[in-house]
């Protein structure tokens, strides 16, 4: 799938020292360090029916960040993002308003790389459709029946966990929380005939009314997990100690998805997934959870068409921590649009406060597991300082940094 176009990236000021990027892993629950140098990243992206609200704006800008830092350090990125084109809420959403799921599915992505444009998010090197990627998640599913991991209900194909070494271990909650999860999250723990009631589909077979490929094993579509692992293994460079270094997306695939991708992996490969496991904090509105069901779901297509700024989500977004469970509200726009104002206001003075000093603490901030609201105050003591007349900084060497490190480009 075409990816959106390429952002630029300001260098870092001179002389500036990076400390290593330490982030938060969801399965050892501990800060750990990025030490690689090539960096391989795989980010989950949608399913394309509600594009893009700010939940997928506050995972996918998070990652923004990662990927940011890590750049300004040197390092390599090699960046994928899949698109879960086929998958049973796009088919029921295209059902009930009567369209074709697969217009349906481009309009959404069109609407997603605009507003990714918009928000000047790095683009993936790869942006993967699983339709396009059907072969490689076909063979990978071969090679699972081959390596006599599976065992079939009817015609779908399930993933034997029992014969997988490393299950459970890491499972993120007890077995009997992870099965409810599960049943919520697209699994079918009750289903008669599992061996597990943990066992991930690996292909569901055909269903009249639904579409299907042709495949060895039988006609019929993936399951979820297996998708990202065939896209991932198939598209990234493969690390020393694990196949990838970083696997992310929001809080709500901690498990089952990335817990089944990463031990799907390991069934293939022997070795550990991704060295890092990596996940952003779900959007509220108002109180209440943001979900389709309850229909208070925020676009950014439609802030931005009511004259919001692309810079004012960022800096609402990074106002907390992306880790934690947040809300949106009018009130965190305000904050944010007041702080741009005032940003507006210091980067225009002719005289600017000092500012390779407080780039570098900045700088030092995102290295501590991305404390947004630790850079914000910072920039907001350096304009209050700017407006009250300090001088000695430049204000093109902040403006530089203000994008390289956070994506605002003022
Ligand atoms: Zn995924």
């Amino acid at each position: 799938m075409r990816s959106w176009p390429q952002v630029y990236l300001p260098p870092p000021p001179k002389g500036l020292n990076h400390k290593p990027l330490s982030l938060f892993d969801s399965y050892s629950k501990t800060k750990k360090e990025i030490s690689e140098e090539n960096i391989s990243s795989y980010v989950c992206g949608i399913t394309p029916y509600d594009a893009t609200h700010l939940g997928h704006a506050a995972t996918y800008l998070s990652f923004d960040l990662i990927h940011r830092y890590l750049l300004a350090c040197g390092k390599k990125l090699y960046f994928v993002e899949n698109i879960t084109d086929i998958d049973d809420p796009l088919l029921e959403r295209a059902a009930r308003d009567n369209q074709d799921w697969k217009e349906l599915a481009l309009s959404q992505i069109d609407l997603f790389r605009t507003d990714m444009t918009t928000l000047r998010v790095i683009p993936p090197s790869h942006y993967e459709g699983v339709v396009e990627s059907m072969e490689i998640i076909i063979d990978s599913i071969q090679e699972y029946i081959s390596a006599d991991l599976t065992y079939k209900i009817e015609d779908d194909i399930y993933l034997q966990l029992d014969k997988v070494s490393g299950f459970p271990e890491n499972l993120p909650f007890t077995f009997d929380a992870a099965l409810n999860i599960f049943a919520e999250r697209g699994g079918d723990p009750n289903r008669v005939g599992k061996i597990n009631p943990l066992d991930p589909l690996l292909w569901r077979g055909y269903r009249r009314g639904e579409p299907s490929w042709e495949a060895p094993f039988g006609a019929g579509r993936p399951g979820w997990h297996v998708e990202c692992v065939a896209i991932a293994l198939a598209f990234l460079p493969k690390n020393s100690l694990s196949s990838i270094t970083l696997q992310g997306g929001g809080s709500d695939l901690v498990f089952p998805h990335h817990y089944m991708t990463a031990i799907q992996s390991k069934a293939l490969t022997r070795m550990e997934f991704a060295a890092h496991y990596v996940h952003a904090g779900m959007i509220g509105l108002d109180g209440e959870k943001m979900s389709k069901s309850k229909g208070n779901l925020i676009f950014v297509s439609k802030l931005l068409e009511s004259g919001v700024r692309p810079e004012a989500i960022r800096i609402a977004l990074f106002l907390d921590h992306y880790q934690s469970d947040r809300m949106w509200s009018g009130d965190l726009l305000i904050r944010a649009q007041n702080l741009l104002a005032k940003l507006d206001q210091a980067l225009a003075m002719m005289e600017v406060a000092p500012t390779f000093p407080v780039i570098s603490m900045i700088a030092e901030a995102l290295a501590d597991n991305l404390d947004t609201p630790k850079v914000l105050q910072l920039i907001e003591l350096w304009c209050d300082e700017t407006l009250s007349g300090s001088n000695g900084g430049s204000a093109g060497e902040m403006s530089r940094a203000l994008d390289t490190y956070l994506g605002i480009a003022l």
